[in-house]
């Protein structure tokens, strides 16, 4: 009925995230709330790990894409589930390492490194290196010499390819801010450099074509493509690239629309895609990274929210007003993202009144949901929205003075706070 296998309706027709009344924790953690279930998390990750051994030889790791959600917690359950991390900025990275993260199984993206955190990423012996662009390969290939060590690095290349998704989380075409082009011999001259340089060694390349993606074509014809691109890279240097980082993107259910496949299917197709283009241009197979992010946190989520003022406004709609909304959830207002609300004290009940679900921001649009059809609300009511574990937390703002909600970690009935609600004594902390 629902979109994830961790919620459940119980005999008060509440409903259940593993195993706990989300009502009982309303009252116990106070709205709004992020509410994370932390047996799915780890059977996610389990399940890229099983993937891998199954339709791959094993040979090869998911990193966790961080900033789908990244907090000490978090890490420390990726990390025990022996998946690597991907990290995009400084914080990050630090909060990788404040949890024990190994250093070794980080991998460092981002579009814009700047030196101090290139520097920080040297400092702690992070994996990888992801090059984005020249200016950064300059600043590594500098401080790598000035540290006298060699970095190892990856390339961010945009294969061309196409993903059927929102044009913001759209990233594997050549007008993207992310990467080297590769039809444009942007990437194989960027290669070349990258080669010449002294204390870099290239041992990996990346692509990642977006995100919330559900046909698998297109991860499959990246993969041919970068295949491709090792065979010309070593034509033309007799450089071997013996890893390849082909990105996260898998889309998973928000609303019922929503038909994700398994990652088997995935890694099915593209290990024989890579196994065949090794075979034919006589590669070595390649040791394979995926860096999902939403598909380990995504479904795993929920956010509790108390309903305020409902506003029914004739021949218009009915405006349903939450204590949060953009400022814990900006996607709605960013990329128009479809979301399944219910009313989680009524959960048995059908969803029969259809109306929009709105923020307290100073925004019209600060909006969690329009037109979209939940049990008849009521003042008082507790109001779950579900797959809100990926890029909600760590999409969230302090617009208009709002405190950021705690996030409750859930497992078999058991609750317990793994980031505490801000105060606003917090949010003075920095006030001068
Ligand atoms: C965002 C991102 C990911 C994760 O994407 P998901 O859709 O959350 O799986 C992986 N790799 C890179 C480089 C990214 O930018």
């Amino acid at each position: 009925m629902f979109v994830s296998d961790c919620l459940q309706i119980n005999e008060k027709g509440h409903l259940t995230v593993g195993g706990c009344d989300t009502v009982e924790l309303a009252e116990t953690f106070g709205t709004p709330a992020y509410v994370m279930d932390e047996t799915t998390i780890r059977e996610n990750c389990r399940a890229y790990k099983r993937s891998f051994e199954q339709y791959y030889g094993g040979n090869g790791l998911a990193l966790f894409a961080s900033k789908a959600l990244n907090c000490l917690e978090i890490c420390r359950i990726v990390k025990e589930e022996g998946l690597g991390l991907d990290v995009v900025s400084g914080g990050e990275l630090y909060t990788a390492l404040k949890a024990g993260f190994p250093a070794e199984k980080i991998h460092f993206h981002g579009n814009n490194k700047t030196r101090d955190e290139i520097k920080m990423a040297l400092e702690s012996k992070v994996g990888r290196i992801v090059l984005d662009n020249l200016y950064e390969l300059t600043a590594v290939d500098e401080l790598a010499a000035s540290m006298g060590i060699k970095a190892s690095v990856s390339m961010r290349i945009k294969p061309g390819i196409d993903a059927h998704t929102h044009s913001f989380i759209r990233t594997g075409q050549i007008d993207s801010k992310f990467g080297f082009a590769l039809e444009t011999g942007e990437a194989m001259e960027a290669v070349k450099q990258v080669i010449a340089c002294r204390n870099i060694e290239l041992e990996e390349l990346h692509c990642h074509i977006g995100s919330q993606i559900f046909d698998m074509d297109p991860f499959v014809h990246a993969a041919e493509v970068m295949m491709d691109f090792i065979g010309d890279i070593r034509k033309q240097t007799g450089v071997t690239v013996e890893c390849l980082n082909l990105g996260g993107g898998f889309g998973i259910q928000y609303t019922q629309d929503d038909n994700p496949q398994s990652y088997d299917r995935y890694m099915e197709k593209v290990s024989k895609a890579v196994k065949a283009k090794a075979e034919q241009l006589e590669l070595p197979v390649p040791f394979i990274y995926l860096e999902p992010g939403r598909s380990v946190v995504g479904e795993a989520g929920i956010t509790l929210y108390t309903v305020g003022g409902i506003k029914e406004i004739p021949n218009v709609r009915t405006y349903v007003s939450i204590d949060g909304g953009m400022t814990d959830n900006p996607r709605y207002a960013l990329y128009k993202s479809g979301y399944t609300c219910v009313v989680a004290n009524k959960a048995g009940l059908p969803a029969a009144k259809e109306v929009t679900v709105a923020g307290k921001c100073c925004e019209s649009g600060d909006l969690i949901q329009e037109n979209t059809k939940i049990q008849s609300p009521e003042i008082g009511d507790i109001l779950a929205v579900l797959s809100t574990g990926a890029y909600n937390y760590s999409m969230a703002s302090n617009y208009n003075r709002i405190p950021k909600p705690p996030i409750v970690l859930v497992k078999e009935g058991k609750a317990r706070e793994i980031v505490r609600r801000q105060t606003y004594e917090d949010l003075i902390r920095n006030d001068i």
